[in-house]
């Protein structure tokens, strides 16, 4: 059966060109705009340029506003399933944002390329290609918003940017991809268990993000305090673990109620409250540190900043993170 899609364009490399100075640059036409369409593919389209953005510029208000933008053309038309294209940079974020706060089992496909369109091997057009199949299969619904590029399926929750500039650059480490494209079929061999959703309207922007390193004193911590941030993720060692100097800006900073969310800077396994020496997790959790369980860093402070933006207390954002 023929579906309606809704293809919005963000930007990114994949609505660029190279200027004759090498530099590579959002053009002044998008130059995929109407170009899907051309190619005849089996769906009706509506394609709306919400941006025309490097992601690197994207922040948590035009997250915001493609979410409402999804409920928007949802509420006046009858369509399928989505496809965003948007810069590869801050991608995953935006697909966590969305898979947070959508309220939908329609599937919400992102994608995005790392060659420019007017360069050779220009992966732009395929991959857009492929992320219409895969939003227009009803094997994708109700499996949270997916990223498809390189002909493989992630999960917005596990997905990551690995690589600088190779086309293979989007992984879901320790998990792998859920399902992979091919010329006849969209394939899916996994699913997600687990799903959180917040309900939003508005987002907050003060959710500090700090990477734990040997040596690392207290003085971020406490000016996170000082200069009014609503809460801090710390990207911990190992297990869950920060040198006994970070200590005093954890203790003023849940004195002051402020929560402090604690993820691994390994991309690998799970914080957890194992060890019990000073500044050990264990010794964290009874602080009052919240483990996030398995998310990144850029992750842990999108949830924390959008469970702080949906009015959750200590408790509830504590829950929050439990699911993962
Ligand atoms: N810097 C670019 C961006 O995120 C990279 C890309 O799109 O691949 O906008």
């Amino acid at each position: 059966m023929k579906k309606t899609l809704l293809l919005i364009h963000t930007g990114g490399t994949i609505s660029m060109t190279t200027d004759e100075a090498g530099a590579v640059s959002p053009a002044l036409n998008n130059p995929l705009m109407g170009e899907i369409a051309k190619l005849g593919v089996l769906d009706d389209i509506i394609e709306i340029e919400a941006f025309n953005l490097p992601s690197p510029h994207i922040t948590p208000e035009h997250m915001l506003e493609l979410k409402k933008l999804i409920e928007k053309t949802a509420l006046e038309q009858t369509i399928d399933g989505v496809v965003i294209t948007h810069g590869t940079d801050t991608l995953e974020e935006t697909a966590f944002f969305l898979d947070l706060t959508l309220s939908t089992d329609m599937p919400v496909v992102l994608t995005g390329a790392m060659r420019s369109a007017d360069e050779i091997g220009s992966d732009g057009v395929h991959n857009v290609l492929t992320a219409i199949r895969v939003a227009s299969s009803d094997e994708s619904r109700d499996k949270g918003v997916l990223v498809v590029l390189n002909d493989e399926i992630h999960t917005a929750q596990n997905v990551t940017k690995t690589h600088t500039s190779n086309v293979n650059t989007f992984q879901s480490p320790q998990y792998g991809p859920i399902g992979l494209v091919t010329k006849g079929h969209v394939h899916f061999h996994h699913a997600p268990l687990y799903r959180t959703h917040f309900r939003i309207d508005e987002i907050g922007r003060s959710v500090a993000l700090l990477k734990v390193y040997a040596g690392m004193d207290s003085e971020f911590l406490i000016h996170s305090a000082n200069a009014g941030y609503a809460g801090v993720v710390l990207e911990g060692l190992g297990q869950g673990n920060v040198p006994p100097s970070v200590l005093p800006g954890i203790r003023k900073l849940v004195a002051e109620r402020i929560p402090v969310v604690l993820v691994s800077r390994c991309f690998n396994g799970i914080a957890q409250p194992v060890y019990g020496y000073e500044g050990g997790g264990r010794m964290l959790e009874e602080e009052g540190v919240i483990f996030a369980h398995g998310l990144s860093g850029q992750k842990a402070r999108l949830q924390l900043l959008i469970a702080i933006s949906a009015g959750l207390g200590m408790d509830g954002i504590a829950e929050s993170f439990r699911g993962h």
